[in-house]
C-alpha cells in the first residue's frame, strides 16, 4: 500500500525550488513536504506549495485518509456508437 505523508509548513520544504504537484516555481511558495511510498523509504520525497498542500489537507479532512483514488476525464462528446445522426464534416 502506498502511503502519502504530508507535513504542512515544514522548514525542510523551503529549500525546494518547485511544487511537485502543480509545478509552481515561485520562491517561498513551497511550504509543505510530501513523502509518498513505503514509510522510511519513500519513493517520492519532495516539496509541495501552500495551495496544493491545503487541497491535500482538505481532501483527507473531508473523505478520510484511507483513500484509493481514481481520476477520470468526463466524456464530453458522444462516441460513434452513441451517435445516431452522422457527424457533419468539419
Ligand atoms: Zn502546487
Amino acid at each position: 500500500m502506498t502511503v502519502v505523508r504530508l507535513k504542512r509548513h515544514a522548514p525542510e520544504a523551503q529549500s525546494s525550488t518547485h511544487c511537485a504537484v502543480c509545478g509552481t516555481v515561485r520562491p517561498g511558495q513551497v511550504t509543505d513536504h510530501v513523502q509518498v511510498g513505503t514509510p522510511g523509504a519513500p519513493q517520492y520525497d519532495e516539496g509541495v506549495c501552500e495551495s496544493c498542500g491545503a487541497v491535500l489537507d482538505r481532501v483527507v479532512d473531508r473523505y478520510g485518509a484511507n483513500l484509493n483514488v481514481t481520476i477520470e476525464e468526463a466524456q464530453h462528446e458522444a462516441s460513434d456508437r452513441e451517435r445516431t445522426i452522422p457527424r457533419k464534416a468539419a
